[in-house]
């Protein structure tokens, strides 16, 4: 089986999917995280660590990624705080 590689929207490195969060967009518009691959649509990668994910958000990476002009700054602010909790979540099971 051929192994896909995804690419982190900041900083562009490449690696498996369980290197990166994934944000999808949904056909009906929706915008989700979505780090079990559960869903179908356009999405953007982003490593596991705060320096990628504060800037894919503050660069507009997401918007540039998913192809749309604009998420509302409260579901923006909600997908970055998940984001953030998993990789907590990711770095207190290691200790
Ligand atoms: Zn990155």
């Amino acid at each position: 089986m051929k192994k896909v590689l995804r690419r982190c929207v900041y900083c562009k490195k490449v690696g498996s999917k369980d290197e990166f969060l994934r944000i999808v967009r949904l056909k009906n518009g929706n915008i989700l995280f979505d780090n079990e691959y559960k869903y179908f649509g356009r999405s953007v990668y982003i490593c596991k660590n705060k320096n990628c994910i504060n800037n894919a958000f503050s660069k507009k990476k997401i918007e540039k990624g998913l192809k749309v002009t604009n998420i509302p700054q409260d579901l923006k602010e909600n997908l970055k705080n998940k984001l953030i909790e998993n990789i907590e979540e990711v770095i207190n099971e290691k200790i």
